[in-house]
């Protein structure tokens, strides 16, 4: 086992005293030890993946602060009301907690939350109100006499989107330059790369805070083409030696044996290609470089011998939104392991495509029949609709109408995951070091060059605020679906001019 660090003994010991009740504790304790917050947040979450101490968290001693009557309230609850009805629980102040688990023979509760209050009267207020709002055929309140364990400390949450502390994707646009000319393109790609792309040695600097946050995020080595990056592979091995995660994002028209076969050395286990006709003349005439198709697919055949999987990506516009059946065909042809769709975001290039977007009508039409697709073709291929944040409420509309639940087992990653995970879950890095919500999203949060990504991520104000699901607009702020779906914010500010402005190619209506 490895020597504890001096600065790990004094972080022990200062956690070990008792943690200050104050809005970021760890802040104080890590500005005592000249640390930064997010520094000694890593820390403890690394000492307890270490098991050198239980968990990387305050406990509240609610007790000593007054809050005697702590009431575990379990409810009954239709299926169907069951998010609703957390997110409502989750709204009150007293619930510190709360979460769903599967009914059973002898306990027919499934909507748990843990209540707090200074006397029992007012544990019993809270838990009627849920219970009438929910329509809950039945309740119990069960009374703790223990201290409050829990980490995290909101299951459902009536406005917060994602956790904090590290993103699951990073899209890294490695160079903005292209040797394609694509009309949707959303970095406005030139042949020539630019003089402010981030050196070789931010580029480690940036791998390095990576790979030093917690929950291993999985980066995207994008573009523009990344591989034009001359010092491609350097960076990609420096990332290889300090065990990130990685997939990259080509056309896949540079791609030769040799290039193949060094980035599976370097353990890039995926590649995604964006295919976006079903045959030469569609694509080349999107991609607007005659050839462009059969270079593509040369380059998928030859990262598929090398042992990548392959994840075909299509651009939904009015162009080829009647020829999608056909241009799936095609992938499943190629040996695609993954088929994401992606709906145009008129931003960058795209700008200039306003009005080639599909409609609300059209994009309902679509995601039900995604929904028809990704039955049919279960696990066999992983289908997945990105940037169509009401996917998911589509998904869970024809979920209840074919009487099923949302559960892992039913819908794989889906069921876990939200629609827009803009700074939830995801974040972008442009060429120069500028750190945004995603690529569609021309806001930003803050440079690398400035700050370390981990800091921009955690604690930016505008990150703060995408997960904040009390800030949307619209239909979308009334919107029982907006934690699993939240509407797409880029086209909302394309759109509006407002990021927190309502999903504009949404067609339902929330009850009011
Ligand atoms: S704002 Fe969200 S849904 Fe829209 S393009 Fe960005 S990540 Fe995708
Ligand atoms: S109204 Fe907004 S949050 Fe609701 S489904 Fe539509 S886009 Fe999503």
């Amino acid at each position: 086992m490895r020597e504890l660090t001096e600065i790990e003994k004094k972080l022990i010991n200062k956690v070990a005293g008792g943690i200050e009740i104050t809005g970021r504790p760890f802040e104080k304790i890590a500005s005592e030890l000249g640390m930064s917050e997010s520094e000694a947040v890593r820390a403890l979450r690394t000492l307890a993946e270490e098991k050198r101490i239980r968990r990387a968290a305050a406990i509240l001693g609610q007790r000593q602060i007054g809050y005697s009557a702590n009431a575990m309230c379990v409810f009954n609850v239709d299926a169907d009301k069951i998010d609703a009805a957390g997110e409502y629980a989750a709204s009150f102040a007293e619930v510190s907690h709360c979460y769903k688990r599967a009914k059973s023979e002898k306990w027919p509760y499934n909507l748990y939350a843990m209540v707090h209050g200074h006397e029992k009267s007012e544990c019993e207020a809270v838990a009627q109100k849920i219970a009438a709002s929910s329509g809950a055929s039945s309740y119990k309140l069960l009374y703790s006499i223990r201290e409050l364990k829990k980490e995290n400390m909101i299951y459902f949450s009536g406005t917060a989107c994602a956790p904090a502390v590290s993103p699951r994707l990073i899209a890294w646009e490695m160079s903005a330059a292209c040797n394609l000319k694509c009309v949707h393109c959303r970095a406005c790609s030139t042949m020539e790369r630019s003089e402010s792309e981030l050196s070789t040695a931010e580029c480690f600097e940036f791998l390095k805070d990576i790979a030093s946050m917690p929950g291993k995020p999985v980066l995207i080595m994008s573009g523009g083409e990344p591989l034009i990056r001359p010092d491609f592979f350097e960076i990609l091995e420096y990332a290889a030696a300090l065990g990130i995660n990685k997939v990259l994002a080509t056309n896949a028209t540079m791609i030769t044996e040799k290039i193949a076969a060094r980035l599976a050395a370097c353990g890039v286990s995926a590649a995604s290609v964006s295919i976006d006709g079903p045959n030469a003349a569609e694509h080349d005439k999107f991609r607007r470089v005659e050839g462009a198709f059969a270079m593509s697919l040369k380059g998928i055949e030859l990262l598929k011998a090398a042992g990548i999987k392959i994840q075909i990506n299509i651009s939904v516009t009015r162009h080829n939104y009647d020829k999608i059946d056909a241009i799936f065909r095609l992938a499943e042809t190629l040996g695609a392991s993954s088929i994401h769709i992606f709906m145009l975001v008129p931003t960058g290039r795209a700008e200039n495509m306003k009005g080639e977007e599909i409609s609300a009508v059209e994009y309902e039409r679509l995601l039900n029949w995604f929904y028809d697709k990704k039955r049919e073709i279960g696990g066999r291929i992983n289908l997945k609709a990105t940037c169509a944040p009401h996917y998911y409420r589509i998904m869970r509309e024809r979920a209840r109408a074919d009487g099923l639940e949302i559960t892992e087992r039913n819908f794989g990653m889906d069921a876990k995951t939200r629609g827009c995970l803009a700074g939830c879950g995801f974040a972008f890095v442009s060429a120069c070091g500028i750190v945004q919500g995603c690529g569609y999203m021309p806001i930003a949060a803050g440079n690398i060059r400035e700050k370390k990504f981990s800091e921009i991520y955690t604690h930016s104000d505008f990150f703060m605020k995408l997960r904040d699901l009390s800030l949307l607009k619209g239909k979308c702020g009334k919107c029982a679906y907006k934690k699993v779906c939240g509407g797409c914010r880029a086209r909302a500010l394309a759109s509006n001019g407002d990021c927190f402005a309502e999903e504009p190619y949404c067609g339902y209506e929330p009850e009011k």
